[in-house]
C-alpha cells in the first residue's frame, strides 16, 4: 500500500523520528520498511505476501537497514547482523589488524533493534 502523507509522517514519529532498527534520525530521505515483508517480485510487480501490506505493518526506517533486511523477517535480519563478525573476522583484513591493535573489540550481545526498547527506561 502507498501511505498518503500524513499516514508516512505518523509512521515517521513512531519511534521519536528515528529509525525503528538502529535508532539513527531519519534524515529527510527515509523508508517505511514492512516488518513482515511482502517479498516484492520485481520482474512483475507482484509480491508473495500481500497479506503482510497494512499500515500496521510498517516500521520507519533508515535506507541502509531497510535495504539490509530486505525480504528477511525481523528475527532473519537480526541474525544477518549478528553474524557480520563472522564474515568481518573471516574476510576483512583491515578488522582483522584494527582489532588486532586494540582499535575495535567484541561484545557477546544480542542484536537489539531501536523500537524493541524504545520508550523502555
Ligand atoms: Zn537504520
Amino acid at each position: 500500500m502507498k501511505l498518503n502523507k500524513q499516514q508516512r509522517e505518523q509512521l515517521k514519529q513512531k519511534y521519536g523520528g528515528r529509525c525503528a532498527y538502529c535508532g539513527n534520525l531519519l534524515p529527510d530521505r527515509w523508508h517505511a520498511d514492512h516488518v513482515e515483508p511482502i517479498v516484492r517480485n520485481w520482474t512483475n510487480g507482484t509480491c508473495e505476501r500481500p497479506e503482510n501490506n497494512r499500515i500496521d505493518n510498517f516500521n520507519p526506517s533508515c535506507s541502509s537497514c531497510n535495504i539490509v533486511k530486505n525480504s528477511l523477517s525481523l528475527e532473519g535480519f537480526r541474525q544477518l547482523i549478528g553474524g557480520f563478525i563472522k564474515s568481518l573476522n573471516r574476510d576483512s583484513t583491515q578488522y582483522k589488524f584494527a582489532k588486532r591493535y586494540g582499535l575495535v573489540s567484541e561484545v557477546p550481545t544480542e542484536v537489539t533493534f531501536f523500537f524493541e526498547t524504545y520508550g523502555n527506561p
